[in-house]
């Protein structure tokens, strides 16, 4: 657990609001250049955060450049960290059907010039690799990313935050932001720290209505800053709009499923990712499988479906690709968001003068994290970009019209 500051108070040269993977990715970034950040969140342990409910794929397998190079930049930091992050590399193991298959060959020179390894497998080949995998309809072809694999996000996390703490960042919990005033040369945000843990439906409450309606006890207070930086995930847009700035992401609920297959516990195999969108992946003794239905509406929901979702999901999808799952048992499952942008690319850069934003990451937030948080504290803190130049990632691009679409969303 990070360095916890009691009563945060003053002026910062840096606050960062949300302690996720990225906020405090970027914590770590910005101690490395000297600049002492105060992170801000209303539950430092994650509980409703997406760091905490996601998948923990880790890969550069990618179509649009500006995702590939920031996620090779990451999965460099990862393999020096191989054990403290839980870092296993075996791989993503990707399924295209007729109608993508031309277009993910055609994709291949840029991912390799980019020096992401990827090879291309006939279906015969799948089926060697992993003999699980014993129906190939609608299969045109695959490719495996050996470098790609799985994380431990919670262990990335600690990993950021425990770096930032010896670098000089401090975190404050259970503090939500609800007003923040631009300046001409600061931005001040009104604070309110509760004394105690919140409910996760107290904390669901305040953080998707943006107001701590009528809360008893706990203390109001105001920080200021030089540079604010806006890392709070799918309720990003809240913040935003809290100092006057629009966003066009939206919170959308995904779900993942435990399951138990009594055949197979897939342990040899990194991620799996069939042609209709279903993932999946050994977790123990079990395999966790998700899947994103597109009529899936906006919202801050976290209710899981449960047997209905695994029922309808994923039991029909992982049976056609392998006879092996026809007995799969639901063992649970969850909900977490998706902070969703009309490209499907992540925002990140300037926002207006002073205000600093990293968010919207959709599935690639945790493999994302650490070159983000480089990029963002690079800008903050010299006003250029980093080594990886995600400058295609501000926000202008939508009033440009020029949208970075990212297919490879799942
Ligand atoms: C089901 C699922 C599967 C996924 N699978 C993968 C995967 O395999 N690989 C991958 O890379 N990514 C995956 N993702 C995406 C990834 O989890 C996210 O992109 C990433 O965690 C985003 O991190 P973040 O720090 O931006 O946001 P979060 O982790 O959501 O953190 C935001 C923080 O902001 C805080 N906050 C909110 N409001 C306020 C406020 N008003 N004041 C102060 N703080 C506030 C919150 O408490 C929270 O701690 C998945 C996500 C889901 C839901």
């Amino acid at each position: 657990m990070a360095a916890e500051i009691q009563s945060p108070s003053g002026r910062h040269e840096v606050i960062v609001v949300g302690a996720g993977v990225v906020g405090s990715a970027l914590a770590m970034a910005l101690g490395e250049r000297g600049v002492k950040a105060l992170v801000l969140d209303p539950d430092l342990s994650g509980r409703l955060s997406s760091s905490e409910k996601n998948a923990g794929g880790v890969r550069a397998t990618w179509w649009q450049p500006v995702n590939i190079r920031l996620c090779l930049a990451s999965i460099r930091y990862y393999e020096a960290l191989r054990d403290e992050v839980g870092f296993n590399q075996k791989g993503y193991l990707w399924l295209y059907g007729r109608d993508t298959w031309e277009s993910a060959l055609a994709h291949l020179d840029l991912q390799r010039q980019l020096g992401h390894r990827i090879e291309v497998l006939t279906g015969a080949e799948v089926s060697q690799r992993v003999p699980e995998i014993d129906g190939l309809d609608g299969v045109a072809g695959a490719t495996f990313a050996p470098r790609d694999g799985l994380i431990n996000p919670n262990l990335l996390k600690l990993h950021y935050q425990s770096r930032s703490r010896a670098l000089g960042a401090s975190f404050a919990d259970r503090v939500f932001v609800y007003a923040i005033r631009r300046a001409h040369d600061e931005v001040r945000l009104e604070c309110w720290q509760a004394d105690e843990a919140l409910s996760d439906q107290a904390l669901a409450r305040i953080m998707a209505q943006d107001e701590i309606g009528d809360a008893q006890g706990g203390r109001l207070f105001e920080v200021r800053c030089s540079a604010l930086a806006v890392c709070a995930g799918a309720w990003s847009p809240n913040l935003l709009k809290l100092a006057g700035l629009g966003s066009p992401t939206q919170a959308v609920r995904r779900q993942l499923c435990l399951v138990h297959c009594r055949a197979t516990n897939l342990a040899g195999h990194g991620m799996i990712v069939d042609t209709c969108g279903l993932y999946f992946h050994n977790e123990g003794q079990f395999i966790l499988a998700g899947y994103s239905p597109p009529e899936e509406p906006p919202g801050y929901s976290f209710r899981y479906d449960g047997e209905e979702f695994f029922r309808n999901e994923i039991w029909p999808r992982m049976f056609a690709r392998m006879s092996c799952c026809e007995r799969l048992r639901h063992v649970g499952g969850w909900a977490g968001l998706y902070a969703v942008t009309p490209d499907r690319s992540a925002i990140l850069g300037v926002a207006a003068e002073q205000v600093f934003e990293a968010h919207s990451f959709s599935g690639r937030g945790v493999m994302q994290s650490y070159a983000a948080g480089q990029e963002l504290a690079s800008l903050i803190v010299t006003g250029r970009p980093g080594r990886c130049d995600a400058r295609p990632l501000s926000r202008e691009r939508f009033a440009a019209g020029a949208l970075i679409p990212e297919p490879l969303h799942i």
